[in-house]
């Protein structure tokens, strides 16, 4: 049992000085005030000034590393534990990318069960940015239906030139599947779709969406905001109740005028303005994906590699530079991808629901973390590190 006093509690909602306690994996009890008789043993931390969140939810990380763009030596590293719990993450999404050959799902797999063996919560995604879709079993709808950490599809690459250039056809079919595998087992069955540069944009979703039966709610549109006319896309997307992820970057300045990109506490916030739901975004890193910056001719110009360690200094900037309130930024990496990823126990601090807690002073620089009701941070350093850290 964990007792956490006087933390000023965002469940994302803002519900005041609370004290919360936990109980083997879970919350057991939010109230004013907890006492607990000495002899229970209880661990008690006091976290009078400190501000108590939902641990982070990163729903786009290539946790096996990505191929590199430039060759096989731009390949990327694996995550490890260091790279998400002192940022706040105690879950990720893993998935492959424009690699989807040297990188496969059955090391995808073993990567996301390794995670859990860590101590945080892991989910993966079946197939890569190439269609025919690579999965594990040979049909999407058995990956999701069967194997317990995959629970959607993607990213599958759309409007770009590294994409399989999939026709609409192939594409609503892969949405088919997914949203029957995800019916049978429960899961959200969601398409994880990696959005280009290219002019296309968003047709492939308008289309399915427009032409088939299948609901607005089947997909994750992803980089949204990477070029203007793609973002206005997106907007509309999310103005028929379409969620969509934005990519965050350690690099990003918010007070630069960027030609080719928005940065995503300028974008959330122009969503917010127009009366958008903040229920319908999400922020997450692309962690461990290369990224490769090509000229107009396609020629590849340089290369980085995201970092899940973005997603605290997006909701920095969405709060301090924005001036979205901390209770509706924090959605986009807790609540938001929770309910999209139809993850039940995740993203608010409740009663019943997985103690999975980030707690962070008034600068939002992360203090403690708890996944799965183990701490895992502790004023800033990792008390759990990861096998060969
Ligand atoms: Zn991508």
């Amino acid at each position: 049992m964990i007792l956490i006093k006087n933390a000023d509690v965002y469940a994302p909602e803002h519900i005041g000085i609370r004290d919360v306690l936990t109980e083997g994996s879970k919350i057991f009890k939010i109230a004013e005030s907890i006492e607990l008789p000495e002899e229970l043993g209880a661990e008690v931390i006091d976290e009078t000034g400190l501000i108590l969140t939902p641990g982070f939810i990163d729903n786009h990380v290539h946790v096996l590393g990505g191929g590199g763009e430039g060759g096989f030596a731009m390949r990327t590293p694996e995550v490890t534990l260091s790279d998400l719990t002192p940022y706040g993450i105690t879950t990720v999404v893993g998935l492959l990318g424009t690699d989807g050959i040297a990188r496969e799902m059955t090391s995808l797999i073993a990567k996301t069960k390794s995670l859990r063996e860590q101590g945080i919560s892991a989910y993966c995604h079946t197939g890569s940015y190439q269609v025919p879709v690579h999965t594990l079993t040979g049909d999407i709808i058995k990956d999701i239906m069967m194997i317990d950490e995959i629970i959607g599809v993607g990213e599958i690459a759309v409007s770009d030139h590294r994409s399989s250039q999939p026709s609409f056809s192939d594409f609503k079919k892969i949405a088919a599947d997914a949203r029957v595998g995800g019916m049978l087992s429960g899961k959200a069955g969601i398409v994880d779709v990696h959005m280009g540069n290219g002019k296309r944009r968003m047709e492939l979703i308008r289309r399915t969406v427009k032409e088939t039966e299948i609901p607005v709610t089947q997909f994750l549109p992803t980089h949204v905001s990477r070029n203007r006319k793609l973002f206005e896309e997106a907007l509309e997307f999310a103005h028929m109740g379409g969620t969509i992820d934005f990519t965050g970057n350690e690099n990003n300045d918010y007070d630069k005028e960027y030609k080719s990109k928005i940065v995503p506490a300028k974008a959330i916030k122009r969503m917010l303005d127009e009366g958008i739901s903040s229920d319908l975004f999400t922020i997450s890193s692309d962690g461990q994906g290369s990224l490769p910056r090509f000229d107009k001719e396609g020629k590849l110009i340089g290369m980085g590699m995201g970092k899940s360690s973005c997603l605290i200094k997006e909701i920095r900037d969405c709060v301090f530079k924005a001036n979205i309130p901390l209770e509706t930024a924090i959605k986009g990496i807790t609540s938001n991808p929770a309910k999209i990823l139809c993850l039940k126990n995740k993203g608010r601090i409740a009663e019943g629901l997985d103690a999975d807690i980030t707690i962070m002073n008034s600068d939002l620089q992360i203090d403690t973390v708890i996944a799965l009701g183990k701490v895992m941070v502790r004023h800033g350093e990792m008390v759990v590190k990861g096998f060969f850290e």
